[in-house]
């Protein structure tokens, strides 16, 4: 089966080998689709099963959300609605997702996580990274990264998230726990393994035990660092060579220099919808770039401090706010996630890669930004499937 893209006004292919600037943008063109890959790109009006009219519009390459907690029950509107009266952004408030997350059935995360992901494909995301972090026991983070496998492959294990009560005052004693029982029950179930590092969360040593255990099992390794003030958290993620080091709000200088220099490229992936919705200070992306940091883009999309999948919206708050370029923005959140991700073949539309694609309402993938809280993903394509 052929699906053609056809009547492209503006292509964003993500590579310079097949395209103008650093976007390797195509004028004019249609994109050729043979089964779940990307098989050409000819000129207009060439002939498939299935013919897409873009009318002139814009087409990129679909998201890469690296970062997202999308197994989730409850609501935590009353918390955000306080945080915007002044109250402060804590670690903590993560305890009354885990108390409904532990409470609702495996069905009923199932169809949370399904909704959850279909809206992100609608804002044109075709990757996804899922964590668990909202069980805290044995059985409910397996419970959780069980129903995340049934989204995406890229799942998570965040047991150390929060220090579950039943912990409360043992810290260490958890993090045992997560190190030899749990890793044991969940490793085939994850790729990775994340951990929170902040004050109110778990410390550098805590952290690395949970991440070097991990990788001992072979499982990749990502770290929340830096989210809420300066901290260890973005040194440690380089020194383990992780694949990302993800918030970044609070960065050091000595912090920008590990990340540029760092051996195993660990990611600087900033989530700035975070900063608005715990208003925060935004990361000064800028600074980041300038050194050599690899930098991506992802929602969080979780019910406490980040409650979108419209990495459109993460788009404009980064170049609004964080002085990122447009074009720097749209790499952080396609090519940029891809290599948070390790999957450096996604975020591209070239021949031979995943045929990912979200067709924009608009000419020019620019008004992502120009116009802000639109939803201009008028059609995702993902693995060649219009979803
Ligand atoms: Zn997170």
């Amino acid at each position: 089966m052929t699906l053609v893209i056809d009547n492209i006004g503006l292509l964003v292919t993500n590579s310079d080998e097949h395209g103008d600037g650093v976007l390797g943008v195509r004028r004019d063109v249609a994109l050729v689709i043979h089964g779940e890959t990307v098989q050409a790109i000819e000129p207009c009006g060439v002939a498939g099963d299935t013919r897409i009219d873009a009318a002139g519009r814009c087409v990129i390459p679909g998201f890469v959300d690296s970062h997202t907690h999308l197994v989730f029950a409850g609501d935590r509107g009353d918390e955000f609605v306080a945080r915007m009266a002044g109250a402060p952004y804590q670690a903590g408030g993560i305890l009354t997702t885990v108390a409904a997350t532990r409470g609702a059935s495996t069905a009923e995360l199932q169809r949370g996580v399904a909704a959850r992901r279909a809206e992100a494909r609608r804002n044109g995301i075709t990757s996804i990274e899922i964590k668990s972090g909202y069980g805290l026991t044995v059985d409910d983070e397996h419970r959780l990264l069980e129903v995340a496998a049934g989204e995406t492959a890229d799942t998570t294990l965040l047991a150390a998230h929060v220090v579950p009560p039943e912990f409360a005052g043992r810290a260490d004693d958890y993090v045992e726990l997560i190190c030899g029982e749990m890793l044991d029950a969940v490793a085939g179930t994850c790729r990775w393994v994340d951990a929170f590092c902040e004050q109110g969360a778990f410390d550098a040593d805590q952290c690395r035990a949970v991440l070097t255990a991990a990788a001992a099992r072979g499982l990749g390794t990502r770290l929340h660092a830096n989210q809420l003030g300066h901290g260890p958290g973005v040194q440690l993620a380089v020194e383990l060579g992780c694949a990302s080091a993800d918030h970044c709000t609070y960065l050091s200088d000595a912090d920008i220099e590990a990340l540029a220099a760092s051996p195993n490229r660990t990611v600087a992936t900033f989530l700035p919808a975070t900063d608005f919705s715990t208003r925060q200070p935004y990361p000064d992306a800028r600074r980041v770039i300038d050194a050599g940091a690899t930098v991506a883009l992802a929602t969080n999309c979780n019910p406490g401090s980040s409650y979108t999948s419209s990495m459109a919206f993460c788009i404009a708050l980064a170049v609004r706010d964080m002085r990122m370029t447009i074009e720097e923005a749209m790499r952080a959140a396609t090519v940029g996630g891809a290599a948070a991700l390790q999957r450096p073949e996604l975020g591209r539309l070239v021949p031979g890669s995943p045929a990912d694609a979200a067709v924009l309402d608009a000419p020019s993938y620019t008004h992502l930004v120009y116009r802000p809280g639109m939803q201009l993903v008028a059609l995702t394509v993902e693995r060649g499937v219009i979803a």
